[in-house]
């Protein structure tokens, strides 16, 4: 009989990823620690979200919740659109043959080489201040093209509920009260406009209210949009869809979002803005159920009765399941003994890496199959703000590996 444990498949008491047992793929691999990243979940993923979100709006990924290669290029092939916030991201996603305008680069201290960089890509550039705007108009000068730009607004409003607020008192984006007045400047600036971004927060669980947040985000759009210069094209309404980490976590039920996001749609953005199209830019919620962390017990240690795995992974491989990035308290990551998921025989442990401080603690007083040296610890949910978030090199130790499967 076939289990799954957090969607993995689990066959004669060991995990599969992309049909193959996970001791094999540890072999494959040829190294500990590694991320493993599957097409499979990441395609269930998309085909939820395209099922449930009204048909009209454009699905758009956030490479900074994960930039391997690979992955971006099978995302390619199945969502609309990328944002990135590095001339790096860019790259990888400008690799996978995306035509530029479905990408946008946004985030604040963007230097004018950058700048420079995504103008001559052809892709969207987010205005995020005043100062970036003169910046751009007069980079499009001396590189005589003409950038196409959205106005990334911070908004007045903040999203209760998000456990990563972006609006409000933050550095993103240009304040709500002070957007008239720019998108006056706009007009002379030497660019094209295309629309706004609004993006309220991030790791969101709460179900019930983002109807209001993407009502508040679309009220604030067609409010500003009667100042800009050009009708507005595009809205990128973030996302901020989460997912749920820790055991009283809940996850988020898509389908009331994209009935309300569907009247919001039909009753307020075809009248007001009728030729903007709607983009969902989301990270976390596409690849961070797709991926897991694989690290191999070196030792069993016990210390004044407590037994301590010591595994080949790490705080700088995985910031934050072990530092809890995001985070204001301290919880473990879901964990198993990924070569003994059928084992009957459990213990209390507290799982490390190999740096010589006591911040290295990958889980806590987790209770796991009794496990052995040369076993593979695995945390789930592993697949997103993992490794891009965390601090490699490791002081000398082998850095992981990242495969897709
Ligand atoms: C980080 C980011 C996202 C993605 O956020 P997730 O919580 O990973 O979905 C979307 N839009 C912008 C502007 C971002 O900076």
């Amino acid at each position: 009989m076939t289990t799954t444990v957090y969607g993995f498949p689990v066959k004669h008491g060991c995990l599969e990823v992309g049909g193959v047992p996970l001791t094999r793929l540890a072999q494959r691999a040829g190294q500990t620690p590694f991320y493993a990243y599957e097409r499979r979940l990441l395609n269930e993923r998309i085909r939820h979200l395209r099922r449930l979100l009204p048909r009209s709006v454009a699905l758009h990924y956030a490479l900074k919740a994960n930039r391997m290669p690979a992955v971006v290029q099978h995302l390619a092939g199945i969502t609309d659109g990328f944002g990135v916030a590095t001339a790096e991201e860019m790259r990888i996603a400008l690799d996978t043959g995306i035509s530029p305008v479905q990408v946008s680069l946004a985030g604040p201290g963007k230097t004018d080489a950058e700048l420079a960089q995504a103008i001559a890509a052809g892709i969207l550039v987010e205005i995020e201040s005043a100062e970036v705007l003169r910046r751009i108009t007069s980079l499009a000068e001396s590189l005589s093209l003409r950038p196409q730009i959205v106005l990334r607004v911070n908004p007045n409003f903040q999203i209760r509920g998000s456990r990563m607020r972006m609006g409000g008192a933050r550095q993103f984006g240009i304040d709500a009260a002070a957007v008239p007045a720019l998108l006056g400047e706009v007009a002379a600036a030497g660019v094209e406009f295309r629309g706004f971004h609004i993006f309220a927060g991030s790791q969101n669980l709460n179900t019930a209210l983002m109807p209001d947040a993407q009502e508040k985000t679309i009220e604030l759009a067609i409010r500003l949009a009667a100042h800009a210069p050009a009708p507005v094209l595009q809205l990128n309404i973030g996302g901020g869809f989460g997912i749920p980490y820790f055991p009283e976590d809940t996850p988020l039920d898509i389908a009331p979002i994209g009935l309300a996001l569907r009247r919001l749609i039909e009753t307020r953005v075809k009248r007001s803005l009728p030729r903007a199209k709607v983009i969902i830019e989301l990270g976390r919620y596409i690849v961070a159920e797709a991926g897991i962390y694989v690290a191999r017990i070196l030792e069993r240690r016990v210390l004044r009765g407590h037994t301590y795995l010591v595994t080949d992974g790490g705080l700088p491989h995985q910031l934050p399941a072990s530092d809890n990035f995001g985070q204001v308290i301290r919880r473990n990551y879901p964990a198993a003994i990924g070569n003994r998921l059928g084992a009957s025989a459990r213990e209390s442990v507290s799982v490390v890496g190999r740096l010589c401080t006591p911040f290295e603690l990958l889980a806590e007083n987790v209770e796991l199959a009794r496990a052995e040296v040369g076993d593979l610890f695995v945390f789930f949910q592993s697949g997103a703000y993992n490794l891009t978030a965390s601090a490699v090199p490791s002081l000398g130790h082998t850095p992981p590996l990242e495969i897709l499967v």
